[in-house]
């Protein structure tokens, strides 16, 4: 009997990102690029949990583990079962990956077991923590080694990866997350910088979402609440072989105009464009929608955004 996963999926938050079994989700997040949390569940028991944080200089990866299971011992309750770890276990061998000071360990409290390693990256300087959990007893460290070899925690080319729940996304690195819904009808990602700002959205089963409406009745129905403030042009038009509503717009009030030409005086960027692409993917039965605002200097970003984005396979 093999554990090991046939079909895969990306996760990725905050600059990190981990391929795992198909059926696995994010079960927690916490903290931002600085310094930050994941927790993937399998479909029984959380299965991974990476911890990640940026400081300048070398980290001492020795005392990064010895703390990391110091607090995983000061959690247990006192009933709880002994937790047993073992450190240098060699899980890796010598795959490091560009991993500058690593070390792997190993803990049981009887009932679980983790495998898992810490490293600081010698091209970011991130510190992560991944450990892999499994059922006492069962074969764990083949995939713990093939999740923790899929790891990889820094953005690539100044794009950030960001995918869960089958959503896989890109977003340059310059826009911090300002928000996320994660709900099973909708997904919801908002990045900001300053004040521009990307909203990567994707709906669940778009035929129960559409209605009996045509979409571009629903797109307006859709982004009225969000498109306040803007005048705006629709278009219908295909994007990846799919219905598609494109929208453009500028500022309606004269306030956003006068801001924008201040702040271009300064030469600072002003999100004075607003353009929205939405569509309807059919073979996956889901609706997406990318909403940028952004300044005059950045309008090719919002075509970028939708042709990075994973839209079916
Ligand atoms: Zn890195
Ligand atoms: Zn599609």
């Amino acid at each position: 009997m093999t554990d090991k996963p046939t079909k895969t999926t990306v996760i990725g938050w905050q600059g990190c990102t981990i391929t795992v079994p198909e059926d696995w989700t994010i079960g927690a997040i916490g903290g931002d690029h600085t310094e930050g949390y994941l927790r993937i569940d399998g479909p029984d028991m959380p299965r991974v949990e990476v911890k990640f944080f940026e400081r300048k200089g070398p980290v001492s990866i020795e005392e990064v583990v010895g703390s990391y299971l110091r607090e995983m011992q000061k959690k247990r309750r006192r009933r709880d079962p002994e937790v047993k770890t073992k450190r240098d276990t060699r899980l890796l061998g010598r795959r490091r990956g560009g991993r500058a000071q690593l070390e792997t360990f190993h803990w049981t409290d009887g009932e679980r077991q983790a495998h898992g390693a810490a490293w600081q990256c010698a091209h970011c300087e991130r510190t992560a923590i991944v450990q892999v959990l499994g059922p006492e007893g069962k074969p764990l460290e083949d995939l713990a080694r093939e999740l923790i070899l899929s790891v990889s925690d820094h953005p690539q080319d100044g794009w950030v990866t960001w995918a869960t729940y089958g959503l896989q996304c890109e977003v340059p690195e310059e826009f911090r997350l300002d928000g996320q819904k994660l709900m099973a009808g909708l997904l919801d990602l908002s990045f900001k910088l300053e004040t521009e700002s990307i909203s990567i959205m994707r709906w669940g089963m778009a035929d129960v979402a559409l209605g009996d409406k045509d979409l571009k009745t629903w797109a307006q129905k859709e982004l009225a609440g969000r498109l306040k403030g803007w005048d705006c042009t629709y278009e219908e038009l295909e994007f990846n072989g799919h219905p598609a509503i494109a929208v453009s717009g500028e500022p309606s009030g004269m306030q956003a105009r006068v801001r924008r030409f201040v702040l271009h005086c300064m030469r600072k960027p002003y999100g004075s464009n607003v353009r929205v692409l939405l569509w309807h993917c059919q073979p996956d039965k889901k609706l997406f929608c990318v909403q940028c605002i952004v300044d005059d200097s950045r309008l090719e970003l919002p075509a970028e955004v939708c042709r990075r984005l994973v839209c079916h396979t």
